[in-house]
């Protein structure tokens, strides 16, 4: 049977994992501490580029594809996990006015649903709230969203029941070479080998791939969040203002975020994110200013040049692969990563092109 070795157990580390044992392959993660626990935890969940008249056609399409995948690998996971992703299309207002026009006819020419918040039922949970004052912009009824800890849970979960091998607190340290391959992984815990190796280390993959040659450019960029505890029902959707957003959970919580920051490998959570994150969620939705904030954390996305991620085989060395730089939009395009990484390893066709992912 042949073997794969996974370095990185994240969302995209853990997804291509148990992809690959279903299409029968021996599969083992190597993880550096806990599985889940870095962007993949850290992130929104908001699974939609934001916003996507804000990018090209190969971000885009490796986004849509993995919107249009999630309904049912959401299913799949919570029947063979018993752990709920919540999964849930909640939709998203884009409260920003003066691009609506050319939005909507972006929208239009590209089979996004849209429709001006104008236009909308006033009748609708939206503008129940004190947000009705600032409802104008953009509303995209099809943009759903996940609970990150949950989904990464039940994906674990998922691919331990169907045979994969998860190795915890075991950091690569080096990828060791010889005859164009990659011929073993050095760890503190020994070297391990496989047939295959797929590098899906996040942040960390540009570190790891460094010193190969041909290291994709893929590096951290941290993302602050604040969490509030409101009411259930509070905010019934998605709502995005000048590159902020508030995400609500069905049990009231509401996540406003993200900073945009290059702080290196630093996880430090700051004030100025706090002060910053705060105004802007009291400004949009006030209510939120006699909610408590019960958290504040960081993460960090492994960044990439265009938001373009890298999934494909080494260039030189045979059995070497990398899903990863998928920068702020990780969680969305994680199904349709999954397959373009079939694509390249195994040859399983998909309906994507695989070429703009490619390693250069
Ligand atoms: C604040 C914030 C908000 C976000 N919001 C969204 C959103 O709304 N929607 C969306 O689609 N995306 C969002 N993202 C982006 C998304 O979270 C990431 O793109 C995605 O989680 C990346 O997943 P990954 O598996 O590639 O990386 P990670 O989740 O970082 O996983 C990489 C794993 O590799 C491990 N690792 C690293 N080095 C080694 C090593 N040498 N050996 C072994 N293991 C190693 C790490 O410990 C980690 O567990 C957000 C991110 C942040 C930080």
């Amino acid at each position: 049977m042949t073997s794969c070795l996974i370095l990185g157990g994240g969302l995209n580390g853990l997804f291509s994992a148990y992809l690959l044992k279903l299409a029968g392959l021996e599969v083992r993660v190597l993880e550096q501490a806990a599985c889940g626990r870095e962007s993949s935890w850290a992130g929104a969940g908001i699974l939609s580029t934001l916003l996507p008249w804000n990018y090209g056609p190969d971000v885009n399409v490796l986004a849509r594809r993995g919107r249009e995948l999630w309904p049912v690998w959401a299913e799949r996971l919570r029947l063979a996990s018993g752990i709920d992703p919540e999964y849930r299309v909640c939709g998203m207002a884009v409260l920003e006015e003066e691009q609506r026009d050319a939005a909507l006819a972006w929208c239009a020419a590209h089979g996004e649903v849209a429709v001006s918040l104008t236009e909308f039922p006033r009748s609708t949970p939206l503008f129940r709230g004190e947000l009705g004052d600032l409802a104008h912009g953009l509303w995209l009824p099809e943009v759903a969203q996940a609970r990150n800890p949950r989904l990464v849970q039940a994906l674990r979960a998922a691919a331990l029941r169907a045979g994969v091998v998860i190795d915890e607190n075991t950091p690569a340290t080096r990828l060791l070479t010889g005859n164009g391959k990659v011929i073993g992984v050095a760890t503190p815990r020994g070297i391990f080998a496989a047939d295959n190796v797929v590098v899906a280390a996040g942040a960390w993959s540009g570190e790891l791939l460094a010193g190969l040659g041909h290291a994709p450019e893929i590096y951290p960029v941290r993302g602050q969040i604040v969490l509030f505890k409101a009411e259930p029902g509070l905010l019934p959707c998605v709502v995005y203002r000048n590159g902020h957003y508030l995400v609500p959970r069905v049990d009231g919580h509401i996540l406003a975020g993200s900073t945009l920051e290059q702080a290196g490998f630093d996880k430090t959570t700051t004030l100025r994110a706090r002060r910053e994150l705060l105004g802007f969620a009291r400004s949009v939705l006030p209510a939120l200013r006699h909610a408590p904030v019960v958290a504040q954390w960081s993460g960090l996305r492994p960044g990439s040049p265009g938001n373009l991620p890298t999934i494909d085989r080494h260039p030189e060395l045979d059995n070497l692969y990398v899903n990863s730089g998928h920068f702020r939009y990780g969680v969305t395009m994680v199904p349709a990563s999954g397959e373009v990484l079939l694509q390249r390893m195994l040859g399983i066709a998909t309906p994507l092109d695989a070429a703009p992912y490619a390693w250069k």
